[in-house]
């Protein structure tokens, strides 16, 4: 505990110690003392929290306000005193200990985002210097329900809440902003203490949770899954570049109907769509352009101030841009494999940019309703390997994950440019097949950076950065493939931690204000 504390103080000077992590609280807790002496600077929570409230410490209430005496003793500024812990106290005990800490009480509810309104009554009957409820989102709309509830009580009261779970995210990030002092991120990843945690650094660089005020604007991916996504890594660097006001966020949404509910109440100015709502989402809008209408799906939404919404498909440009800068598409003769919402979106796009289309398709039927839909031509499979091309776009899924599996065979590879739209992972089994060949590969990260450029551009009116775009999810699929391939995950040593030259004495702990937790949380 101590080492991690040492790599990461510099960076976070406000932490919590989740002391129930420790298998003899107790005895640990002298050998802290060292690090809180020579670290006056940081502001520190300890936490003992007891195992039938979620926590790891297999002791009594007696056993977890003993450790939290002793933290704050030794100079620990804010204890974490679970609701139903301080409801088993004596009066005379609770002041005790709120007399010599800072003292948070929270609750925590693992299961739901209900009733926060009653808990909060019974908890702020207690005197305490913060208070902290903590729910579990099992739908986008709980994280409306928790910033409201900050939104009503963060005036009169010092508030810290947050939807716990993988569709909390929005709370994590824009509860802040409703008036949570503070929120809480892991020291890295794989060492979340909660569900749907993300880590202190992600919250910094991606998100910019220290920038987000009132006045910054809300926009996301929706889909599900869409945990893996690589658009907030892309599009919040887009921001950050160009200097817009505005966060990222992926929103887990289990049903349409969710989402719809959620953006009517959180004030979100745009959309990426993802899978499987592409298609349903066109009944919503207000209005769409006129590709999007032929197309029928729509991946950008735009969200007027007074709540309508306008869809467009930018998955036009992410195959046409690419292609653009590579050839001349009017005449160009375009094989398109797949019939799903790509493939179309290719179609419409390529047939109005003058390509001669062709499209062949796992189910014939439904790739000969695509071609008559597009005016384009449709080809049995058996007759691909007899025609040439300028361009082969794989549409389909066949080569994502292990990359092993290929949508065509290498007699079929009759072509210039092959376009992968597939980009997990980085090189397939056709695109080495293409490469072998001597044609040229076009890789389907291209696709995702300018699908994603043409939505800052709707968004923003800016030009969007796409260089910055570009290498940002680069470096992130880079990781994501290093930390997939090692065999175990990295963990500081002793030779990683620099100890701290300067040692002081820490001076006596004050009670944290809020104006100071707000200070020590930047
Ligand atoms: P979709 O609507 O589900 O369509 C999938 C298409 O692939 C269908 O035509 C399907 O044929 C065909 N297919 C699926 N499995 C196949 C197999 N084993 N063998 C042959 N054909 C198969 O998906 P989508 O939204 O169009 O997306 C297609 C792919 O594009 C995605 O999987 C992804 O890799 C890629 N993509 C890339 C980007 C990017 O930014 N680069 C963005 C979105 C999507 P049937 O009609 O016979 O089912």
């Amino acid at each position: 505990m101590i080492e991690r504390a040492e790599s990461l103080v510099r960076d976070n000077p406000f932490m919590e110690f989740r002391l129930d992590y420790l298998s003899q609280p107790m005895t640990g807790l002298p050998k802290l003392r060292s690090f809180l002496e020579m670290h006056p600077e940081a502001t520190i929570i300890a936490t003992c929290r007891r195992a039938v409230n979620g926590g790891k410490l297999k002791g009594t209430v007696a056993a977890e306000v003993a450790v939290l005496l002793k933290a704050a003793d030794l100079g620990f500024q804010l204890v974490d005193l679970e609701f139903q812990s301080v409801q088993a106290l004596k009066a005379t005990d609770l002041q005790e200990l709120s007399n010599r800490v800072g003292l948070i009480i929270s609750h925590h509810n693992f299961r739901a985002t209900k009733k926060l309104e009653e808990q909060f009554e019974e908890m702020s009957r207690y005197p305490a210097d913060f208070y902290k409820v903590v729910s579990t989102a099992t739908n986008l709309y709980d994280n409306v329900v928790m910033m409201k509830f900050l939104e009503a009580h963060s005036g009169k009261h010092e508030m810290v809440g947050l939807c716990m779970g993988e569709q909390g995210i929005i709370s994590r990030v824009l509860g802040v902003r409703a008036g949570s002092i503070f929120t809480f991120g892991a020291a890295t990843r794989g060492e979340e203490t909660g569900p749907g945690q993300v880590t202190a650094s992600e919250l910094r660089d991606v998100y910019r949770i220290d920038s987000v005020d009132a006045a910054t604007q809300v926009y996301g991916v929706a889909g599900d899954p869409v945990e893996h996504s690589l658009s907030p890594v892309m599009m919040n660097a887009a921001f950050r570049r160009e200097t817009v006001n505005a966060v990222y966020l992926a929103l887990h949404a289990k049903s349409l109907k969710d989402l719809l509910a959620c953006v009517r109440d959180i004030p979100i100015r745009g959309l990426s769509i993802t899978m499987p709502y592409k298609q349903a989402i066109v009944a919503e809008l207000e209005n769409s352009d006129p590709l999007t209408r032929q197309i029928g799906a729509c991946n950008t939404i735009v969200r007027s101030l007074e709540g309508k919404l306008y869809g467009f498909n930018t998955d036009v440009a992410g195959v046409v841009v690419p292609l653009e800068q590579r050839l001349h598409l009017a005449g160009a003769r375009v094989l398109i494999v797949g019939a799903g919402g790509v493939a179309r979106a290719a179609a419409f796009g390529l047939k109005a940019k003058g390509a001669e289309v062709f499209i062949t398709n796992r189910t014939a039927e439904k790739g000969q309703t695509l071609a008559r839909q597009a005016k384009v031509k449709y080809l049995k499979r058996p007759d691909v390997a007899k025609h040439s091309f300028d361009v082969i776009i794989n549409a389909t899924p066949v080569g994502m994950g292990n990359g092993k599996a290929s949508p065509l065979e290498e007699k079929e590879l009759n072509t210039k440019y092959l376009f992968d739209l597939v980009y997990v992972p980085a090189e397939t089994k056709l695109t080495k097949m293409a490469s072998a060949k001597g044609i040229q590969v076009i890789p389907g990260l291209e696709m995702f950076v300018q699908q994603g450029a043409r939505q800052f551009e709707i968004w923003s009116g800016k030009p969007a950065p796409v260089a910055e775009m570009a290498y940002v999810v680069t470096k992130a699929l880079e990781r994501r493939t290093a930390e997939e391939s090692a065999a175990e995950p990295a963990t500081a040593t002793r030779k990683t931690i620099r100890p701290t030259a300067r040692r002081a004495t820490r001076p006596a702990a004050k009670k944290p204000t809020r104006k100071t937790v707000k200070a020590a949380r930047r």
